[in-house]
């Protein structure tokens, strides 16, 4: 890999369009680049600001053949075919590397390597075939059995207590590689960002205290209400894992918060920025998206500062009406410390995550009082 920096108007591409390629592609066009974004859908997100958008396949060879031709690559998800991600690699720079974003892809590995850099998961055994299950599977119950692959908005996850339950979920999840892993006295959960270009050049953004709603990410309150030691260990850890991967990028850690001791495991790793880390927009020094684009240009990622405690909330499709129509806008609009953004999506899904906003304020608490409270108004 080369590492020159790349200028303005360099163009840069993406691989997906959703709204992590379209706020990628937002902060790249506002410091003067081009985006070409790959992407099946017509009406991908993205596309309404790229300066070019493939609507291919992301395995379609001649649509990867004109991404190849952008100065960096880099993507805003992680199942992404490898052979996709080693083909633009022979030909432009790509980052985060593809043995990266594979290992992103299978909780197996994920769990495996997470534990070779020497940090701790959920106990946990590996069930890929129905012989896996047996009395000493009993040590990892209760537990939930969750798919190796493709697993995201706890889709693909089944709670299980007993032997039976498990081998029956196993057999609902059709034999496919899963893992077991054993429920944890959940306390809390965070998310470290870390922004790596290399071993002298890497800044991670204050950990990020998230709250799920069935299974989808529903609120993240910076500063968590944790310890700062606590905090700074999470920051260690996330750390610690983008230098054993030899990491290019932007990277989310996701942690648990186990027991009275606040003891920290690492849960999963997303290559990519997350939902997680949306307030950098409006609350950080630079963005998890301008870290992106500056670190895929070969460029040291910038200062992570939060400038302001906040919180930022997910709006789902929920809020829609039956028939579509708008939610009401006004309350948050007419917030002069709340901050909306819409994707663009033309349908309004249930569970489906259309926009977010981020409400600023004195403390965490009263971030999060605002945003829960405003978001009960839509
Ligand atoms: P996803 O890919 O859907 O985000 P996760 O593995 O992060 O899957 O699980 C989704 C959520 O389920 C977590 O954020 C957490 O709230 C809960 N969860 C997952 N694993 C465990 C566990 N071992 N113990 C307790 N809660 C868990
Ligand atoms: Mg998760």
């Amino acid at each position: 890999m080369q590492n020159t920096p790349i200028l303005p108007p360099s163009m840069l591409g993406i691989l997906g369009g959703g709204q992590l390629g379209r706020m990628f592609t937002v902060a790249a066009k506002n410091m003067g680049y081009k985006v070409t974004v790959l992407d099946p859908d017509p009406n991908a997100p993205a596309a309404e600001f790229a300066d070019r958008h493939l609507c291919a396949a992301f395995d379609d060879e001649a649509a990867l053949n004109e991404l190849a031709q952008c100065a960096a690559v880099t993507t805003e998800f992680e199942n992404v075919n490898a052979d996709a991600m080693r083909f633009l690699a022979r030909r432009t720079t790509v980052s985060p590397s593809g043995d990266c974003v594979a290992i992103a892809q299978n909780r197996i590995q994920e769990k495996a390597w997470i534990r070779k850099a020497g940090l701790q998961t959920a106990p946990y055994q590996a069930v890929c075939k129905a012989e896996d299950i047996t009395e000493a599977s009993a040590e990892f119950l209760p537990g939930i059995l969750k798919t190796a692959t493709l697993g995201y908005d706890g889709k693909g996850q089944i709670r299980v207590k007993t032997l039976e339950e498990l081998q029956t979920a196993f057999a609902a999840h059709g034999g496919v590689d899963c893992v077991l892993e054993k429920m944890v006295d959940l306390r809390g959960e965070i998310s470290v960002i870390v922004c790596r270009l290399n071993s002298d050049n890497v800044q991670t953004f204050d950990p990020a205290e998230n709250i799920h709603e069935n299974g989808i990410l529903a609120y993240s309150i910076v500063p968590a209400r944790l310890p700062q030691d606590i905090q700074q260990q999470a920051r260690q850890m996330a750390r610690r894992l983008a230098d054993e991967l030899d990491y290019v990028g932007v990277l989310a850690v996701e942690m648990f918060v186990v027991g009275d001791t606040h003891e920290l495991v690492v849960n999963e790793i997303a290559p990519r920025p997350h939902n997680s880390g949306h307030h950098t927009i409006d609350a950080c020094a630079a963005s998890q998206f301008q870290q992106q684009v500056r670190i895929m240009c070969h460029l040291p990622p910038a200062d992570t500062r939060l400038l302001s405690a906040c919180c930022m909330a997910n709006i789902l499709g929920d809020v829609w009406q039956e028939d579509g129509g708008e939610p009401d806008w006004l309350p948050l609009q007419s917030d002069t410390a709340s901050f909306l953004h819409l994707y663009g999506k033309k349908a309004a899904r249930k569970g489906r995550k259309m926009g977010h906003f981020v409400t600023l304020a004195h403390d965490a608490d009263a971030a999060f009082a605002k945003a829960a409270d405003l978001h009960g108004k839509l």
